[in-house]
């Protein structure tokens, strides 16, 4: 295991759970390991003949309440460590909007600006072959993660058909609409971001005209964040994306820069001007004077080295993973409360599990539907881990994670240990 490295993040924040919560020592020794980890190596034929090789994982880490669930990753950055920890998180964060799913997660280490879309889509092909083994529409429902989306869902599900002999719906979600997706999904981790900042701005009796909100990351939780929070009235002084970060303190003119990236060289801002908006560094936007911080890119990005510099009164984690424990530690003692990414980027899968209901049923709802069942599951969800934050005086994190861990606990105290 990397020492310091994301899984060691994960098991931090397991263990101060067990300890506080007094968790059987059993039970925490396995849920401190993964149940599967697979790697594999995917050559694939490149555009001009060469041959590369890319290294991918798929990690489950707890089926005890259900099949696991988690998205797939498309990064250079991707280690088996890093899926491991994403896999203990989606555990909690199925656990904490009591879906019942267990979590795991898949990456492959590779540059997607540097390949060609055939080139992604033999790669995407050859690695679902290589994970085959471990998914399953009852064992393992892969879904979008970063880089990856509704057509890489859809490449998924067609190869996983194209073994079985006939069409698997249920083997993935975060498909297109027209492949048996569910309506909502594609925002469904914004909307679960924004519900999460209305629940919270609720409890301060703050009216969100009066808020003002960074984002990092543009992609698809933290554009859709930054358009549902505008459309509750939302200020959105700061967006960035891997070509730098835009401010203007009056508000961005969010749908024009939604629209720009639609059809901008890799979707990113690069290049995009409007009036009174000016460019700032990337590592600015965290220290804005704003109410509500949006990290909504990758994991470890509010780390001691910054945590003193923030000033919003809120974090609401889009991303998964984007405050190490000490700037946790740190922006708590200076007031600041962080809404942890297990329930704040929850919608997504939440969503997720409605599109395998559907999938299953092949019975689809309409967006309406999805919309009021995802703010129903929310809603409650956030009410327990406040009222529990509230009454122990702990972090929501902590919280959260109490709520997590006991009740995948419990399920594991049910079932017992196999044999
Ligand atoms: P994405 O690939 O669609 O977007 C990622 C965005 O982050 C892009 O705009 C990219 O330019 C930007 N970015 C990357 N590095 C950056 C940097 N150093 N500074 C500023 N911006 C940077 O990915 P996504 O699906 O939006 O996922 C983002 C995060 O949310 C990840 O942590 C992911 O695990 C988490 N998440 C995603 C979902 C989902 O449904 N997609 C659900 C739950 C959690």
């Amino acid at each position: 295991m990397m020492k310091n490295g994301v899984f060691d993040m994960a098991l931090e924040q397991l263990d101060t759970t067990a300890k506080r919560i007094k968790l059987n020592p059993n039970i925490h020794r396995v849920l401190r390991h993964c149940e599967k980890e697979l790697t594999v190596s995917c050559p694939v034929v490149m555009n001009d003949g060469r041959i590369e090789v890319f290294e991918g994982h798929r990690v489950q880490h707890s089926s005890a309440r259900g099949p696991c669930k988690g998205g797939i990753r498309f990064h250079q950055d991707v280690s088996v460590d890093e899926v491991k920890a994403l896999a203990m998180w989606m555990t909690w964060k199925c656990a904490v909007v009591n879906i019942p799913f267990g979590g795991a997660k898949g990456g492959v280490q590779v540059d997607v600006t540097k390949l060609e879309k055939e080139e992604i889509r033999r790669l995407t092909r050859r690695f679902t072959v290589n994970i085959m083994p471990i998914i399953g529409p009852r064992h393992d429902i892969p879904a979008p993660d970063v880089n990856t989306n509704a057509e890489t869902m859809g490449w998924i599900m067609d190869t996983v058909s194209m073994y079985q002999g006939s069409t698997v719906l249920d083997i993935v979600t975060g498909k297109s609409l027209d492949l048996g997706g569910s309506a909502g999904r594609k925002e469904a981790t914004g909307r679960g971001v924004m519900l999460n900042t209305m629940e919270l701005l609720k409890r301060w009796q703050i009216d969100p005209s009066k808020t003002s909100v960074a984002v990092q990351g543009f992609g698809n939780v933290g554009s859709v964040s930054a358009d549902l929070l505008h459309k509750e009235g939302c200020r959105i002084v700061a967006v960035s994306d891997v070509s730098g970060a835009y401010y203007n303190p009056a508000g961005l003119p969010i749908r024009d820069m939604l629209e720009y990236c639609a059809t901008s060289k890799n979707n990113t801002l690069e290049g995009f001007d409007a009036a009174g908006v000016s460019k700032i560094k990337n590592a600015e936007l965290f220290e804005l004077d704003v109410d509500i911080l949006v990290p909504a890119a990758l994991e470890k990005q509010i780390t001691k080295e910054n945590a003193e510099k923030v000033k919003a009164r809120a974090i609401i984690e889009g991303a998964n993973g984007p405050t190490t424990p000490e700037a946790e530690r740190i922006m708590t003692k200076n007031g600041k409360v962080v809404v942890p990414d297990i329930l704040a980027n929850s919608g997504g899968v939440v969503v997720s599990y409605f599109e395998w209901v559907q999938s299953i049923q092949s019975f689809f709802w309409d967006e309406n539907e999805v919309n009021k069942n995802l703010k129903k599951v929310i809603v409650r969800a956030f009410e327990d881990v406040w009222n529990l934050a509230q009454r122990d005086k702990i972090m929501l994190r902590d919280a959260a994670t109490q709520i997590a861990v006991q009740r995948v606990a419990q399920a594991m105290e049910y079932r017992g240990i196999f044999p």
